[in-house]
């Protein structure tokens, strides 16, 4: 049965390529239009609220209004000021709340786990969540699993603020997750996984795994609403031959490229056997680093490692919560907050849903700055203001979106998020980012626009069915763990008691 199809609301949206743009208007908070010149008037004020730019200046704007063109901002700047512009636009009222751009989340796995959540155990050992659980898992996926379990995904992120995800990489369908992600309007990258290991499930040669990844840049270019990005799973999952012809294709297409390294010590064992040399330095020495290279986890690093991601731009994808929920050793080894101090490109992600779990980006920026605090014995290390930036342009620039999304300002996707500050937690209002990032959560997240369509309001997703949605992965879920044969169990006794 395809699920997915009966949830979906509205028709999809086309794909976005490069969308109207605006001109800028040099009185408001952003002053300089980045994408040339476009329509004149908003469609919307998104009106009296606390408007947290993070433009160059990180100007907050209290009582302010971002007015919206298309898919675009055409000016960010006092309410009062932007009513009299144009008089007569619709509104969104943001009275009481705080207007943020939207949240990146640079690593987040759309399938595999989704239709699994709180199913594989908190306790079992290294590597047994992999093969005991995610392999079946992923093998048993149906098209209709991978787009289901993609709009799971993109209705938690939406409703936690996050416009923007990084996919940390679909096995079987990923045209079935693009659709997905046409569907509830989140922006973001996709992936084909593949690997060439011999003996390992669904591997193939190099050469068939590149051709499948380039199938997928092609058919999702750079720069659309959901891009293709040359994802493999890393790890040790893949030859020097198809590391370096990935490296090069990303860089041949102008794309992205993202994989797993070094979450735990395994990786640094089992490149130093295998190849002689720690994982990062590896990949330097195949001319895999760069600034198109986005390393989800790279914990376990050491000193030469750091110079080398340093030094060639690669972005890293910090997951804390994955790491402290499978004992990875981030407090132990975790460099990431001295790459940042060092003009590292960081960004946040949330993993999957058994690592990590939640896809409340502000828990994770909360989580991100705590530990870089506590690690360094230092409470006048990175807070709430350095969490935001990773939550938003700092992430947006350590995925190749920063010129698109990550700040409020003119000529960008109109990408942001009221946060309702009526709540408990926001009262008495104090500093905004301290608010945002150490007492609120996603909780807040009242409405969310996505390239300037209203795809949150009031809490719900407006193209999702959400009852719907959850009765369709209730069924599927139950189908899916059956047909994987994974080992279910409860650590307490589970009794019918209806
Ligand atoms: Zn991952």
């Amino acid at each position: 049965m395809d699920w997915a199809h009966l949830i979906v609301l509205r028709a999809t949206m086309p794909a976005a390529g490069a969308g109207p743009s605006v001109p800028g208007h040099g009185d408001c908070a952003g002053e300089t239009n980045v994408n040339g010149p476009g329509p004149t008037r908003p469609e919307l004020l998104v009106a009296g609220g606390d408007v947290v730019t993070m433009n160059p200046r990180r100007e907050v704007l209290l009582g302010g209004a971002v007015a919206v063109a298309g898919e675009r901002v055409l000016a960010v700047g006092a309410t009062s000021e932007l009513r009299a512009r144009w008089p007569g636009t619709p509104e969104l009222d943001a009275s009481d709340c705080v207007v943020t751009p939207g949240l990146v989340n640079a690593h987040l796995h759309q399938t595999g786990d989704p239709l699994a959540r709180a199913r594989i155990p908190d306790d079992l050992p290294p590597g047994a969540s992999v093969d005991t659980w995610a392999v079946p898992l992923h093998a048993a996926h149906l098209p209709a699993d991978d787009e289901l379990s993609a709009l799971l995904a993109g209705v938690e992120s939406l409703r936690n603020g996050v416009t923007t995800v990084i996919e940390a990489g679909t096995v079987a369908h990923p045209e079935r997750v693009a659709a997905a992600m046409h569907e509830v309007g989140i922006r973001g990258g996709i992936g084909a996984w593949g690997w060439d290991v011999p003996g390992a499930p669904f591997a193939g040669p190099a050469g068939e795994v590149l051709d499948r990844l380039a199938a997928l840049v092609t058919a999702h270019p750079p720069g659309s609403r959901v891009e293709g990005w040359v994802t493999l799973v890393g790890h040790g999952l893949a030859s020097d031959e198809l590391l370096a012809g990935a490296a090069e294709l990303a860089r041949d297409r102008g794309a992205r490229m993202t994989m797993h390294l070094s979450p735990s010590g395994a990786d640094p064992e089992d490149y130093l056997r295998r190849t002689g040399r720690r994982p990062a330095l590896h990949l330097a020495s195949l001319d895999v680093l760069g600034p198109h290279l986005l390393l989800a986890h790279a914990v376990w690093l050491d000193d030469a490692e750091v110079e080398a991601l340093l030094a060639t731009r690669t972005a890293v994808a910090y997951c804390p919560w994955a790491y402290l929920r499978l004992g990875q050793g981030v407090t132990r080894a975790g460099r990431h907050a001295e790459l940042l101090r060092r003009g590292g490109r960081i960004a946040l992600g949330t993993d999957a849903a058994n690592a990590a779990d939640s896809a409340d980006l502000l828990r994770t920026a909360a989580l991100a700055v705590g530990l870089a605090k506590d690690m360094a014995l230092d409470p006048t290390g990175p807070g709430a203001a350095e969490a935001l930036e990773l939550a938003t342009i700092g992430g947006a620039e350590a995925i190749g979106m920063a010129d698109r999304i990550g700040s409020l300002e003119p000529g960008k996707y109109a990408d942001l998020v009221v946060h309702d500050a009526t709540g408990p937690q926001w009262t008495p209002r104090g500093d905004v980012a301290q608010q945002l990032v150490w007492s609120a959560d996603g909780r807040s997240v009242r409405d969310v626009l996505v390239g300037g369509r209203i795809v949150v309001r009031d809490h719900a997703c407006v193209e999702v069915d959400e009852p719907a949605l959850r009765t369709a992965a209730a069924r599927a879920a139950e189908a899916l763990l059956a047909r994987a044969g994974v080992p279910l169990r409860s650590r307490w006794p589970t009794l019918r008691a209806y």
